[in-house]
């Protein structure tokens, strides 16, 4: 917790705050509205005001101890967008007033063999937003000056705080698909990140058709208006076998579908932090022939770079892509968490501080 603590005794600020490991299914109100000090920056830092923060379903994985934090009370929330009130440090690009956002990827140790190959996802000193240091949930942030992200003016605040992580990772994800304009992409799971991605395919690769899985009928309504080729249940098989397949659920079965509908030489792409054990027993059902077999891929996708999210914001600007957004109030953090639980997601969820 390095960046956290450092503050001044005088000025306070309002945060929602984890506390400890909850059970959602038991307990609808996880976070802990309280006043914390307001951080005060140290030399390379810069202090934000945040404006919005999205919310996204790490928080579930923190607040449900998959993906726990180190040390509590922990200020949640990694798609902070706000606006620059301090600066302590030799960026000149950043300036007071200046609005940036923060992402997942909050610092890394800068020397390791992950970090000066392109990898720093990868460095075992990853801090992340929200986890390991207190994130946006709050009236005010702190962030080291190299890993803030200026953005473009086309977007308001709630439009841009998707991108920080529902976009940037799901960048990440496509990317680490290898397509090639003109291949078939499958999408399972269709929440705040892949309606993103299936916007960002559609440019990318304008010849490319592309698939969703969903289970609600409603998520696969919205993906049929977003322009996808073709939707389908978790366990449905569509018309053609894929070139790849991002997934996007907190489950196993669709991971075992998926290997079925991959062409051979496919890859799976998983995009989640955490999958939960709830059907971990269904891998029982994979059969090496059917899901493995012909070289077939499963390649997981952790956390994100700064050139993800740089580049990301960029191409979300050219294109422009706009997240379909639903905001909450500051005081309705937890239900907007529980909603994130029960799955009552269309487009990204966004908390206006
Ligand atoms: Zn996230
Ligand atoms: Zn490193």
């Amino acid at each position: 917790m390095k960046f956290n603590g450092r503050c001044s005794n005088f000025v306070s600020m309002k945060a929602w705050v984890i506390e400890r490991i909850h059970d959602l299914n038991t307990d609808d109100s996880p976070l802990k509205l309280v006043d914390l000090p307001k951080p005060v920056p140290q030399q390379g830092e810069i202090l934000i005001k945040v404006s919005v923060c999205g919310i996204c379903h790490t928080e579930i994985d923190e607040i449900e101890g998959r993906t726990p934090p180190p040390k509590y009370p922990v200020v949640p929330g990694h798609q902070v967008v706000g606006i620059v009130e301090q600066t302590s440090g030799n960026r000149s690009d950043i300036r007071p007033g200046d609005r940036v956002g923060v992402a997942w990827i909050f610092s890394t140790c800068g020397t390791c063999e992950y970090c000066i190959s392109g990898r720093e996802n990868l460095c075992k000193d990853f801090l992340a937003t929200g986890r390991d240091v207190h994130g946006g949930y709050a009236e005010y942030m702190i962030v080291p000056e190299q890993f803030a992200y200026k953005i473009s003016d086309i977007f308001s605040d709630s439009e841009a705080a998707p991108l920080l992580c529902a976009g940037a990772i799901g960048y990440r994800s496509v990317s680490l698909c290898n397509m090639s304009n003109g291949q078939r992409i499958g999408l399972t799971g269709f929440g705040a990140s892949a309606h993103l991605v299936l916007k960002l395919v559609k440019y990318q690769y304008p010849q490319s058709k592309i698939y969703v899985f969903a289970r609600s009928l409603e998520e696969r309504e919205f993906a049929l208006q977003l322009g996808c080729k073709w939707a389908g249940d978790t366990t449905d098989k569509p018309p053609h076998l894929l070139d790849s397949i991002i997934d996007t659920t907190p489950v196993w079965k669709s991971v075992v579908y998926a290997m079925e509908c991959l062409k051979p030489g496919g890859r799976l792409v998983i995009n989640a932090i955490r999958k939960e054990s709830i059907d971990k027993e269904y891998l029982l059902n994979i059969d090496y022939t059917k899901h493995l077999w012909m070289e077939k891929e499963i390649k997981s996708v952790a956390n994100v770079v700064r050139s993800d999210v740089k580049e990301f914001i960029w191409i979300a600007t050219e294109i422009p892509l706009k997240p379909e957004v639903e905001l909450y109030p500051f005081e309705k953090a937890n239900q907007a968490i529980m909603d994130i639980k029960m799955r009552r997601i269309k487009g990204a969820k966004v908390l206006v501080i």
